[in-house]
């Protein structure tokens, strides 16, 4: 997308943005100047971050396949979709499910502008897209498009997948993730990963403060114990939270560092 059109579909391209930024570390080409100086700064700090990113998308897809193939979910609230890639959440259910229905979610225009391409569902299943913020969890579920593609009174996997960190403050995820799985029944799974800065050493956790309080970052790193708190009243899925990267990993998959995969994980189930 050029800057013209940008702007004129209410982006923003001289403001770095999550979705595009993330983007860029995927590798991907829907992204702006703003977006890469962004990342290259995190970069510089942090100079594994593309590789957690990586490690964040493979979760995302290993526990899409686990819930649809060994738990038998058949339907995904999937918040903070971020750009399409390749292998959306819909694409990899329905590999293995061809009739699981998605709804996605994401408050930035530009996934909206893009969101054509998750819209490409197989004949049997259905994917809808709603704008919406995360921080009004009711918008969410009063959205008559929502409930015109899943059905709340079958188990639904909530897929919070690097979004939380952007949610800012103590405190401040928990009411949020309430809210959404007391509207899901018994089954119900939560899907999680979140930024963290508890393998930085005590150098890189001051500076990467002095960024965030600078407005230079917009994630808000929680350490394990704040992450695993989101999963209260949940039974956690073995092996419990972990680095992205090892929440059953596949066969044969080198595990990086924990230090190099600055993202928790987990999913539990709502009994
Ligand atoms: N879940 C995907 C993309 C993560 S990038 C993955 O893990 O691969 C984070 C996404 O969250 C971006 O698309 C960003 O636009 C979106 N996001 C950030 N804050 C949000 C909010 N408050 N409500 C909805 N989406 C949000």
């Amino acid at each position: 997308m050029d800057h013209t059109s940008a702007v004129a579909r209410g982006i923003d391209p001289n403001q770095a943005h999550p979705a595009r930024r993330y983007n860029y570390w995927l590798g991907g080409k829907d992204n702006f100047a703003a977006d890469r100086a962004s990342g290259d700064e995190l970069e510089r700090l942090f100079p594994k971050v593309r590789l957690g990113a990586l490690a964040n998308r493979d979760l995302l897809c290993r526990a899409t396949r686990h819930l649809t193939a060994e738990v038998g979910i058949r339907q995904f609230l999937d918040i903070g979709t971020g750009l399409p890639t390749a292998d959306n959440t819909h694409e990899v259910a329905q590999r293995h499910a061809p009739d699981s229905r998605v709804v996605y979610v994401d408050n930035d225009p530009m996934v909206m502008a893009h969101a054509q391409a998750l819209l490409n569902s197989s004949a049997e299943g259905r994917t809808a897209y709603i704008e919406a913020d995360l921080n009004d969890p009711e918008a969410i579920l009063a959205h008559p498009v929502l409930h015109d593609t899943l059905d709340l009174k079958q188990p639904v996997g909530l897929m919070l997948i690097a979004v939380l960190h952007f949610i800012h403050g103590h405190g401040a995820a928990e009411p949020i993730v309430s809210r959404l799985l007391d509207a899901m029944p018994s089954g119900s799974h939560l899907v999680a990963t979140h930024a963290t800065s508890d393998f930085g050493t005590p150098e890189q956790q001051a500076l990467y403060q002095r960024l965030v309080e600078q407005g230079k970052s917009d994630v808000w790193t929680r350490t394990r114990d704040e992450f695993a708190g989101l999963f209260d009243g949940l039974e956690l899925v073995a092996p419990g939270v972990v680095p992205a990267s090892e929440w059953h990993p596949d066969q044969g998959a080198v595990i990086p560092a924990r230090s190099d995969i600055n993202v928790w994980a987990a999913v539990g189930r709502k009994p």
